[in-house]
């Protein structure tokens, strides 16, 4: 039987349908604001960005993109989030991926406060992640795809997941998060030996490794989950790392390329701009004495 598709399009529709019901509870005077810092002329990062301005502006996020030629100096990169972190109308800011090979990635994105860190990639937050802290911001790929993994109802505890790819903006973030809730994960990578024997003993499947059609459908066990974050383009048409048409045939569900993760990244980067505001303001009130958030937190 073919496998159930996981519709990335339809379960982000409804995340940020209920986002900007939350949002239209705030006076507009009092929006949150993401800052996009977008270094250089690279195309395909110009289109994410794009994209990621409209669906703020469709959930009601304010997104305010700041444009920089490659030659843009590090200090003068650093001193631009450090206006940003000061800045108490800006929620969350994101460094757009990936930056000039002049540009040290690690040093920008250490500077972006852990609580407008709304990608989630400092090395603050992903040490949270591995704590497994709720305070974590999740950077907004490996959390797309643990929502999709619900959404199907199976239960993940117990489960063996292999994550094919050790990036660390995906693979190592997901192959933590899927720790986090129990899974036996197997983290591959292009030196791993004997990928197909490992992925055949996988319940679940996560594709991040950017190789079209990579994962084949007689690597899959019977029945698993297939999720494909990859984005490849093969014949003049977009394509996932995993051979879909085959492996539709074998898995018990799996998401689309495109129409699949791509929309929940997008969903869950603006959730997490919504999280960063609500503590922001949760933090300010108390900062202010009047002890009205209702946090439970920092309010009693
Ligand atoms: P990346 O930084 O290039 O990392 C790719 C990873 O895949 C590396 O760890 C690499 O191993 C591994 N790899 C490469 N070839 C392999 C092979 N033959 N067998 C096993 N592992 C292999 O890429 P990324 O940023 O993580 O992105 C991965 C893919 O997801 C790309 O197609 C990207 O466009 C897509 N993506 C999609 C979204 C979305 O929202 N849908 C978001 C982010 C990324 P080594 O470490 O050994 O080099």
């Amino acid at each position: 039987m073919s496998a159930q598709i996981i519709s990335g399009k339809e379960i982000s529709a409804i995340y940020r349908e209920k986002l900007a019901e939350k949002i239209r509870q705030y006076p507009s005077e009092n929006m949150p604001v993401l800052a996009v810092i977008l270094v250089g002329d690279d195309e395909a990062s110009k289109i994410y960005v794009r994209n990621k301005k409209k669906a703020a502006a469709e959930v009601g996020i304010g997104c305010e993109v700041m444009e920089f030629s490659s030659t843009i100096g590090e200090n003068a990169l650093l001193e631009v989030i450090d206006e940003l972190n000061d800045n108490p109308h800006i929620n969350g800011i994101i460094v757009q991926l990936p930056l000039p090979k002049t540009l040290n990635s690690l040093k920008i994105l250490s500077r972006i406060r852990p609580e407008k860190d709304v990608d989630g990639f400092s090395p603050y937050n992903t040490g949270l992640l591995s704590y497994n802290h709720p305070d974590a911001l999740i950077s907004a790929t490996p959390k797309g795809v643990l929502e999709l993994l619900l959404s199907t109802g199976i239960e993940l505890e117990g489960k063996s997941a292999v994550v094919v790819g050790r990036s660390n903006i995906v693979g190592k973030p997901m192959a933590m998060l899927l720790t986090n809730h129990n899974c036996t994960v197997t983290l591959a990578h292009s030196k791993t030996g004997n990928l197909p024997d490992i992925v055949s003993q996988a319940d679940i499947v996560v594709a991040a490794c950017g190789r079209a059609k990579l994962i084949k459908a007689e690597w899959l066990k019977d029945g698993a989950v297939v999720v494909d974050v990859g984005i490849n383009r093969m014949d003049g048409k977009l394509c996932g790392d995993v051979d879909f048409e085959a492996a539709k045939e074998k898995a018990a569900f799996i998401t689309p390329v495109p129409g699949g993760v791509g929309p929940m990244t997008v969903a869950m980067l603006l959730e997490n701009t919504f999280a960063a505001f609500c503590r922001q303001q949760s933090a300010q009130a108390c900062d202010y004495g009047n002890h009205q958030c209702g946090c439970g937190k920092c309010c009693p």
